[in-house]
């Protein structure tokens, strides 16, 4: 009898907590699902190692040690503790009802005694951290929602052990007691009597009802991520992570083609479903140099915004009503255009959220529906459209760095090039980066190589008009390149340019380009390598600038290393690698005007604070940028592209 009325009360309290999840869950799938098309179903494997690297083994949170070991002692434990879910209702409905095999399995309890220390640990941890280290990355966060989640959280585990203990105090635990220290401990503290029967059915009941009130509640708070961020992994980018998705815009049905997002109903579903997996961290907030200096930008609260806003506004949207403009509204015009495209949120984000999409189709709906970007840019998007280049110079001018050089400059018809040089628009006219382009093909000379370059033929990628939103000139550029390449027969192609890297590599694909694209310091480093180039190691202290889109967006990170490694001493700045920070010129940022303090001055203290002589970098945008910054804070370091510096670091004689 006691045991069908304890089933009927369990399945009563499951229902209810039932339906409030579902009710829940099933608008947010409706939401995500009223998404545009985002293509992600491919590369299996890939997305199956991804869930296993970055979600089981929670890769990304341990970029930063302590609060991820405090998040993977959450995590692992509620994975252990999972089937001890199943062995409660069980055991709530009648004390001898429980798992076959696992639930007599000494070891097993073991391990669940473990986690649950360990999962205590974790969340005292996570109130400690919260509470009286309060760092920054929490600001703006739902910290009341997450103190209530933590808090349920250790009313799980403290019920589940005060369950197992009370079991082992009536001598009715299934497995042998030994195992299990911590509840067994516990047990010796209860004393013998009638109460220890009633004391079970407590623990048992309030461990059930615990776990039910966190079901319910789970979907309503921000930690709905619990159930979207596993998904949010698995429909992750698989692509380069430089590339940006191109926009279609020769759809059969011209209704579905995208320019962007405008309100919600243009995002994809993906988009959605980052926006409903943010744990609100911080961590990318933490790392964004927009928010460090100043800016309105945060990645954070700019996917917290996305994220209210469809929660708010989409029922009424599947209701068929009419969506309001994300821009201004849910974020606002000063925090789309803040973003230097650096790629430090997405590297850093947990759950794999995108925030650099998120923008750009921001920007492409303002500057291709709206005509509204920052005023100071139009010279520039004129200029790549009518000049192929951003600095509007003429074509023509485009080799003058050359003259004087052995570098050959295709001609139509000419034979295809071993190597093609692709100089990019800033090492072609900006007085400052033509060194680069200068010591780059002396020393490809040096080595032996046949340098060939298009000249007047090479036109301005298109990047800077793409990060700024500009699809449709992006493309243009994109199909002209991808012709003269092709007509050239060009196979191989080296580039001082981290952007033109990226775009070259990583997204002419998209348009039928496919060449082998290597960065000047990997082609460099080889030649060294092989002897070629034999440079003479100087005393002078060398601290290397890590380029986002040669670094973060597409890995070169040794090769630079290994150059400066020959010509001078190393000195690595605080945050290198591939939590490198921006120097202030990416996503198109080279031609706004910057609100807050400056990017480049930021980074030029912090190499400066180094102590070294010379600030290497390896992209002509660095170069400009970290000079100013430099001479703004009055610095004595001396910026230079690599090459520039392995250029002067062989001997005199050996000089083309
Ligand atoms: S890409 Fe860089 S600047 Fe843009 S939001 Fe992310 S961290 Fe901030
Ligand atoms: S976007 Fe990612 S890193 Fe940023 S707060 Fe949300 S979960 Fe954390």
């Amino acid at each position: 009898m006691t045991t069908i009325l304890s089933a009927l009360a369990l399945l009563v309290v499951m229902a209810l907590a039932g339906r409030l999840f579902a009710r829940r869950a099933r608008l947010v799938y409706r939401l995500v699902r009223m998404g545009k098309p985002a293509g992600r179903t491919g590369d299996l494997a890939r997305r199956a190692r991804n869930e296993a690297v970055v979600v089981l083994g929670q890769r990304k949170l341990f970029q930063r040690l302590v609060p991820g070991l405090v998040h993977a002692l959450i995590f692992w434990g509620f994975v252990v503790l999972f089937p001890t879910i199943l062995m409660a209702f069980l055991g709530a409905i009648d004390r001898d009802l429980t798992i076959p095999w696992l639930g007599h399995q000494g070891w097993f309890f073991g391990l669940v005694d473990l986690f649950c220390v360990l999962v205590a640990i974790g969340v005292l941890s996570a109130f400690l951290i919260r509470k009286v280290q309060r760092p920054a990355r929490f600001e703006g966060s739902h910290l009341g929602e997450a103190d209530l989640i933590l808090g349920l959280i250790a009313l799980i585990v403290t019920t589940l052990v005060g369950w197992h203990a009370s079991r082992i105090a009536l001598g009715i635990a299934e497995w042998p007691e030994a195992w299990s220290p911590v509840s067994n401990a516990v047990a010796s503290l209860m004393e013998p009597g009638d109460w220890l029967e009633v004391r079970e059915r407590i623990f048992v009941w309030w461990h059930v009802l615990t776990i039910l009130v966190f079901l319910a509640y789970l979907p309503h708070s921000k930690h709905l991520h619990i159930a979207t961020a596993g998904l949010n992994v698995w429909f992750g980018r698989t692509r380069a992570r430089g590339r940006l998705e191109p926009l279609d815009f020769e759809l059969e049905d011209e209704s579905a083609v995208r320019f962007g997002s405008g309100t919600l109903a243009d995002m994809t579903w993906k988009q959605m479903l980052d926006t409903v997996s943010c744990t609100e961290c911080g961590r990318c907030q933490d790392v964004c140099p927009a928010w460090a200096t100043g800016k309105a930008l945060s990645p954070k609260l700019l996917i917290m915004g996305l994220r209210d806003r469809l929660l708010a506004e989409g029922p009424a949207v599947l209701a068929g009503a009419e969506p309001s403009p994300l821009v201004p509204g849910a974020v606002t015009d000063e925090v789309v255009w803040d973003c230097v495209t650096c790629g430090a949120c997405v590297h850093e984000c947990p759950v794999s959220i995108e925030h650099v999409d998120q923008i750009v189709d921001l920007r492409r709906h303002l500057v291709m529906v709206e005509s509204r970007f920052p005023a100071e840019s139009a010279t520039m998007l004129r200029d790549v459209d009518r000049a192929s280049n951003p600095w509007g110079k003429a074509q023509a001018e485009r080799a003058s760095w050359a003259d004087g050089l052995p570098v050959r400059v295709l001609e139509p018809g000419d034979p295809a090039p071993d190597l093609l040089y692709w100089v990019g628009c800033a090492a072609s006219y900006d007085e400052r980066a033509r060194a680069t382009a200068q010591a780059t093909a002396r020393l490809l000379v040096e080595a032996g190589l046949d340098v060939a370059i298009l000249g007047p033929r090479e036109g301005c990628t298109g990047d800077p008009a793409r990060r700024m939103g500009d699809e449709y000139t992006f493309q243009a550029q994109a199909r002209q390149n991808v012709e003269t390449l092709g007509d050239a027969q060009v196979t191989k192609i080296v580039t001082s340019c981290p952007h033109c890297f990226n775009t070259l590599g990583s997204e002419y694909p998209d348009f039928g380009g496919d060449y082998e694209v290597v960065h000047h310091t990997e082609l460099l480093a080889e030649l060294v390598r092989e002897g070629k180039l034999e440079p003479v190691a100087g005393e002078g202290t060398i601290t290397y600038h890590d380029s986002c889109y040669l670094a973060r967006h597409n890995d070169v990170l040794a090769a630079p290393r290994e150059l400066i490694g020959r010509i001078g001493r190393p000195l690595e700045m605080a945050r290198s690698g591939k939590r490198t920070f921006c120097c202030g010129a990416g996503g198109a940022h080279m031609w706004m005007e910057e609100r807050g303090s400056a990017i480049n001055e930021e980074r030029a203290r912090e190499a400066t604070a180094t102590g070294a002589s010379t600030l290497a970098v390896a992209c002509p945008f660095c170069t400009l940028m970290l000079d100013d910054g430099v001479k703004q804070t009055g610095s004595d370091l001396r910026v230079a592209d690599i090459a520039v510096l392995l250029a002067e670091a062989l001997p005199e004689s050996g000089r083309a």
